[in-house]
This record gives C-alpha cells, structure tokens and sequence, in this order.
C-alpha cells in the first residue's frame, strides 16, 4: 500500500470543502480534498511532484506526484474572472518540483476585494486511484504542515503453513507520524486481542505487537514498508487486524497543534535563541540542575531476592503513579499515566528479569532494559519520538531511586531561580518548588515534550533548544528569559531589564488590583451577577480560595478522600472533611459532589473488575447507584454538615433523568429529601442535549467541562497524545455548553461551569456570554478570574460567544478568544 503525504501549500485556514461557496468544489464534482482560506501571498508545492497545467490565468495549477495522484489547487473562487490579474506563475507545464517550492504568487488583497472568495480548495482529481486516508483539522495551518494523506493501493495478504498456523503480510505505514506512542498503544491493545503472537518486522529489528516500547524502538516512520507476522490459531485474522490498522491512518490526521516554536530571525547581541515551550516573560538568577545518573550496584545479590526486589518496587511504583494521577489534573494526569503505561510493558519487563536472570542486580537490569530502547528512540531523528525517550529515562531513574531507597531529588533553589538543565524530567518538574522558579531554560528538550506542557499548564515560561552557548552561563548570573520571544537575554542592558521590570510590573499590578478588590461580589461591567466560586478537594483549598474573595464552593472532589485507601471512609469521617471545608468557606455554600470514583479514579476496595474501557464504564454516579450502601453514607454524611442547608448536592456524569431520580430516592431513604439542594453535573453530550429535560427536576446545572470535552471530542482526557487538541474551547464543547443553559433557562435553573473552562482566561468571556452565570475556577485562580469578569460588557460577551460557537474548530476560537482579550 502506497500512500502519499500532502503538505499545506498555503498559509490559511484549513476548513472542510463544504464550505467553499462553489457547489462544483463543495459537492465534490472534481473530487475530494480540504480547503485553505490564504493568510499569505505564496502557493507552493504540497509534495514533489510534475507541473501538469498552469491554467493560462494562473489562478490553478494541477500536479501529478511520482505515484500517480492528481492534484488540483484553485486559488479562490470565480478566479479566472481576474484574468491573470495578480496571479503570477513561477513554474510552468513540465516542470518537476519539490515539496515547499513556490508555484505561484499571488496578490491576496486583490483576490479578496475582486473575487467571490479567497478560499482555495485543494483536490484530489483522481480519487478513484487514490482515497484520502488522513486530512488536515481545520483551523489555522502553516506552509508544509500535513493536509492529506492519499492512499493508493492494497497489499494481499499471505499465507505462511509451513509452521502451523500462521500469517504473514507486508504493509507500507500510512500513520502520519509512523509508529509513536499513540498509534503504538493502540496497535498493542488491539494485538492483545489475539491468542496469536504478533511480531512486527522492520528491516532487521523486530517488536511484539503486543509491547508498546516495542514498538516505538522500531522507529517506524511513515510510509516505512513492515512484515507483520503471527503464529496461533487465529493469526490470520490478527495479521489482517493489525495490517488494517497500520494501512489507515488510524485516526491520526494532522499532528496534535504545537505549540509555535519562536526562533527569531536575527538574535540581538547578548542573547541566546530557543524555542517556546510555554510563553512568558522573567528575570532571575540562574540556578543550574543536573540530571545526573543514579550509581548501581551491576551485580544482584542472587535471582530469587532481586525478582523479588524488582517486583515490589515496579508494583510500588505503579501504585504511586495510579495514586499520583488520580489525583491530578490535566496534563500532569495524563503524564503519569503515560509513565503507568510504560512500566507495566511486558517488553520492558522481560527484558530487566532476563537481565536479573543473568546475574544482574534489580536497578542494573532495569537499565539494561529501558535505556537501548530510549537510546533507539533518540537515535530515531524524529523529535516527538526522541521526546518521549525523556519519559524513558525519567521511569529509569523512579525504579531504580525506588530500588536504591533513595528520595526524589529536589533542588533547593533560590526564590525567582531561572532554572537551567541540560534536561529536566516531568517527574523532576513536578517535584520542585515551582514557587521559587521564574522560568526555565532548558539546553536540548522539545516543544512538545512532557516537560514543557508541564511549563505551559502552569504557566511557567519556558525556552527549549538553547543548545550549547547556555553550557558557559554562570551560576547566579541575571538574566532576562523572554520567551514569548523565543530569547534568554544572558548580558541584558540596563535598557532591556527596565523594559522587562516594567512589563512584569504592569502584569503585577493587575494581580494586586484584583486582589484588592477580591472581596467584592461580582458583576459584570453593565452588572449582570456572575458568582466566582471555587473546585476544592481540601479544606485548605477552601482557606486558600476564601482568602482569594471564592463566593462558595462550586465543587467539592469529595473522591479524594476514598482513594489510596484499604476501605471507605466512614460517615464520621466524611462529615469532618466536608464540615472542614464548610467552616473554610464560613457558612457561604458548598456544592458537595457525590462520589466520582472508577473509570482513571480506582479505589481497591470497590469491586469494579478491570474495564477496557474505563472512561465508558463504572463510573461517576453509576458507582453510587450500584453501591447503594456508598451512595446512603455519604447522603447521611453530607446531611450532618451544619448549619443545615449550607451544603448542596450534586450528582457527577448524568446521562438521564432516571440517575437523578434514583439519587433523589436515596435522599428520601436516608430522611434528608426535603430543604436540600440537589443538582447534576453536565459532563456527557447526553446530559448536556436533555438539560431541558433535566432541568425539571434538578436544581441547578454545573458544566464539567474536562469530561465534556472528553466525550464530546471522543479523546481520552488522560492520554498525553492527544493533550495538545484536547480543547474544551472546540466549537462542538461550547455548542453543548449553549444547549445546557439553553435548557437550564426553560426552567429557571442556573448553569455553572466547574471544569478547567472557568479557570481559563480565554474561555470565561465566552462562557458568560453564552449565559453561564457561575463560574467555580481554582483556588488560586478566583481573584483574577473576578477581576475579568468585572471588565465584561454582555453585549460583547454575548456577540464574542456567538462568533466563536461559528468558529471551525478550537484554535479558530483561541484566536478570536484572543483578540476579544486584547
Ligand atoms: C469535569 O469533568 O470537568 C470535572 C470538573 O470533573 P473532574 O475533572 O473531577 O472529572
Ligand atoms: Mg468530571
């Protein structure tokens, strides 16, 4: 199977042919392809190809690629109208040219004053030769990045009896990327499916299909040509299976977005460039970290004592890792998982016991086993891959830190530190004192490794790629870390220091101001009521909130206190942490949400058997209802909260009137149905299309916006892969969003928002211009998210919400988002 790689041609917006406003390109009359609405003035060439025609207007040209596939782009619609008027060819008819080369330059103010339209479609012509296996998600798209991806043909499969049963079938890799972490995990779960053992050959290395890691250590770049074989009884259909997947594009598509690397042009004297890995701007002193390897013991102490040494320190550190990420949030969540994942690779782990089994010691072994795989990855020349050899090297050194008995290594840094490290591991990352960092810059290191989605979820600013000249940087040196810009100032003028004192001054004087006024009740500029409430899992969060001015509690994680436990706590128990955060928030409401347990949240003691699925199976209320005991004790505890009435209840991931109904009915069971209020949460597309119907009989609606955009864009909120287009901005999530309060409205019932939507400044102008009226954000978050909600005019809020609801995907909406900001 042969499949060809399309890359933009144009800098523009991506948007689906539909919406060409010509019914010969939005019907596809001339065939299948997207569309590119230009922001610049170049076309150029989507691959290596041959010039077939450049119409003598120069508004379309038609390319063949070396495989055959015919491609036609047309600048803007009605064109030829124009008559050669502002376009100018730069290749003719015949002409063999190379990816990025410029084809034709055009004037884009002339196209857009004299022209239907700007828009260009770009078509594959001979589709019956070549279907599209992968395409480009609409928003906004650089010259070169990935647009299509063409299939062109089947490879039969055959047949090897020589040995019992067995299959064998070559296959060219149609995944964008190759083989990284995602489509790895997904051919392993679908390889796990079979009795049969799956082996997937490139050249001269081979990899279980049922080993992740191995996987990924093949390096398998798109289009590479693989041998997959099986032996058992149903190798055949497991060779087919797994040659399916391979042949599509496994819903790859476009890459995830990356964050935009800034290199400038020229770098000013006494500066070094890098690349963003998250936007800011800091001065500090530079205080140096080290990754430095942990020393081992090479020899075990005998087979049996280090198996078993390796067994409980791998079954500790999962336990650690299950814990860690259930108990956080957004990418550090899917971080630990990805490291879960990893340690529990059965390639990785017959490696290290084939390693004790040769007289190695537990830590020796385990680096026998993980590093030729990250040094296969590094090795490997795509970055991603060699990203992700940092999570490799980071689950080294936690086993073997755990094996030695050693603590996590945390630096102690000065306050405003600069942290420079030739490398810095998630896991190291999430350890420090992030009070007491600036900014970080890192010598080598990607855009979109884990580290610097760490930096940019926390809004730490963060340079990548410095290279070699950061090596001389004195310990202690003052430096200016511009990284919006994509620079480290190490000899910052007098000049470009007061600049940036300033800059940071103005972003500090905003802050005070919103605390000073934090206390105040909220309203919009033109005085619509907006309460800022606050997600706690702790009393102290509710303390830290209170002193941030938070209104109440619009969400309280009462799971943390049933995980990483043996049983559940009593209802003694629960009433004190829930009476704690109560008395935090002295008598203003508490939202207490009913148990949110399963799915990425386990708890030993409740008898959910492993699900394939989690995220789809027992989960949220559905626990509740199917542990009635559970669900009565926590009702009982939530009622002996006082003063009465202080509490409300709220039941998580709804799908329909019959859970809330049987909550209510627990409620009676337990003498506490009347005087309380019960409402639910708005986390699946169901709840949120029904709210009209929900509605009637919850008292309130409050959106969790993590799951809903979860569920609604069909991506797992806790897989690192797709952490970069898990947006809850996308235009379907604020869709739904608008149908909640559309249906809360019916009956006079508020709708809140208490996922990471309400903490994001981009996204709050939007929610309360689509009619949210509560917003519970982080403890930290309240007094600035209090302070935006001052400056809002609903009349703009409300046009900003409508034009993003019209918007053709998230990044589309962050732009806007980000104009209505400024
Ligand atoms: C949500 O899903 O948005 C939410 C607030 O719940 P959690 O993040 O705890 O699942
Ligand atoms: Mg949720």
């Amino acid at each position: 199977m042969a499949t060809i790689s399309l890359t933009a041609p144009l800098e523009g917006w991506v948007s689906p042919l539909d919406e060409v406003v010509d019914a010969v390109f939005a019907e596809r009359m001339l065939g299948d392809g997207l569309a590119i609405d230009p922001t610049g003035d170049v076309l150029v060439a989507p691959c290596d190809a041959r010039v077939l025609v450049v119409q003598p207007s120069g508004h379309a040209i038609t390319l063949e690629t070396p495989e055959g596939a015919q491609l036609l782009i047309h600048l803007g619609i009605d064109t030829v109208a124009l008559d050669g008027r502002g376009f100018e060819p730069l290749v003719a008819a015949g002409a063999t040219v190379t990816r990025g080369q410029p084809l034709i330059r055009f004037d884009l103010d002339l196209v857009v004053r004299e022209a239907q339209a700007a828009i260009t479609p770009v078509i594959v012509t001979n589709g019956e030769r070549f279907a599209i296996a992968g395409r480009a998600k609409a928003g906004a798209v650089a010259i070169g990045a990935p647009l299509l991806t063409l299939v062109a043909s089947e490879v039969a499969t055959v047949e090897d009896a020589s040995d019992g049963p067995a299959a064998r079938r070559a296959v060219t890799v149609a995944l964008s990327h190759g083989i990284h972490a995602r489509p790895a995990a997904k051919l392993a779960a679908a390889a796990k499916t079979f009795t049969a053992d799956v082996t997937l050959t490139k050249g001269e290395r081979s990899a279980s299909a049922r080993s992740p890691v191995g996987l990924l250590s093949l390096i398998v770049a798109h289009r590479d040509e693989l041998t997959i074989e099986a032996r058992g009884v149903d190798a055949e259909a497991a060779v087919a299976a797994i040659g399916d997947l391979l042949a599509t594009d496994l819903d790859e598509g476009a890459p995830a977005p990356v964050p935009t690397p800034a290199k400038p042009r020229t770098v000013p004297e006494g500066a070094i460039a890098g690349v963003t890995a998250s936007p800011g701007l800091a001065i500090g002193a530079i205080a140096r970290w080290q990754v430095r390897d942990l020393d081992v013991p090479p020899l075990g102490a005998g087979i049996a004592a280090e198996e078993a040494c390796f067994e409980s320190a791998r079954a500790a550190l999962a336990d650690d890792l299950a814990a860690r990420s259930a108990g956080a949030t957004g990418p550090a969540r899917a971080i630990f998982r990805a490291h879960a994942d990893m340690l529990a690779d059965p390639a990785l782990i017959d490696a290290a016991q084939s390693s004790i089994a040769g007289g190695a010691s537990a830590a020796q072994a385990w680096r026998d086993a993980i590093r030729p795989q990250a040094e296969a990855l590094r090795a490997g020349g795509d970055p991603r891959l060699a990203e992700r050899a940092d999570d490799m090297r980071d689950l080294e050194r936690q086993l073997i830190a755990r094996l030695m008995g050693m603590e996590q290594e945390v630096a102690t840094l000065p306050v405003g530190a600069i942290l420079l490290a030739d490398d810095l591991l998630p896991s190291q990352l999430m350890a420090l004192d992030l009070d007491r960092v600036a900014g970080l810059a890192i010598e080598r290191g990607g855009p979109t490794s884990h580290v610097a989605i760490l930096a940019a979820s926390r809004g730490l600013p963060a340079l990548v790629a410095l290279g070699a000249p950061v090596r001389d940087l004195a310990e202690g040196a003052r430096v200016v870390l511009d990284a919006s810009e994509g620079l480290l100032h190490v000899a910052p003028s007098p000049e470009l220091v007061a600049d940036a004192e300033a800059r940071l001054a103005a972003v500090a004087q905003r802050r005070a101001a919103a605390r000073a006024r934090a206390a105040e009740e909220c309203r919009t500029a033109d005085g619509t009521r907006i309460e800022v409430v606050t997600n706690c899992g702790s009393a102290e969060d509710a303390r830290v909130a209170a002193a941030n001015g938070a209104e109440g509690c619009g969400l309280l994680r009462t799971e943390l206190l049933f995980l990483d436990r043996a049983t559940a706590p009593d209802v003694a128990e629960q009433t004190a942490a829930y009476q704690a955060v109560a008395d935090a928030l002295a008598g203003k409401p508490v939202i207490v949400r009913l148990l949110d347990i399963g799915g990425d949240k386990p708890a030993p003691y409740l008898p959910i058997g492993p699900e394939e699925n989690p995220a789809l199976g027992l989960r949220g209320i559905r626990v509740g209802l199917a542990h009635p005991d559970i669900l009565d004790d926590q009702l009982r505890a939530i009622l002996a909260v006082r003063p009465a009435g202080q509490c409300r209840i709220m039941v998580p991931m709804v799908v329909g009137l019959d859970e809330l109904r049987q909550v209510r009915a627990a409620l009676d069971r337990v003498g506490g149905g009347d005087g309380v209020e019960l409402g639910i949460m708005v986390e699946t597309p169901a709840a949120a299309v029904t709210a009209s119907q929900l509605a009637r009989e919850a008292d309130f609606l409050s959106i969790g916006t993590n799951d809903l955009t979860q569920y609604a864009l069909a991506m797992d909120r806790g897989n690192a892969a797709v952490a970069g287009a898990l947006d809850g901005l996308h235009p379907a999530v604020l869709r739904l969003i608008e149908q909640t309060v559309t249906g809360g409205a019916r009956h006079a019932r508020w709708t809140g928002v208490c996922g990471g939507l309400a903490s994001d400044p981009l996204a709050v102008p939007i929610l309360v211009g689509l009619g949210v009226t509560e917003l519970s954000v982080a403890p930290a978050a309240v007094a600035d998210i209090k302070a935006l909600v001052r400056d809002l005019d609903m009349i703009r809020a409300r046009d900003h919400a409508r034009a993003a609801l019209d918007c053709a995907g998230a990044a589309e909406v962050r732009q806007l988002a980000r104009e209505f900001a400024r």
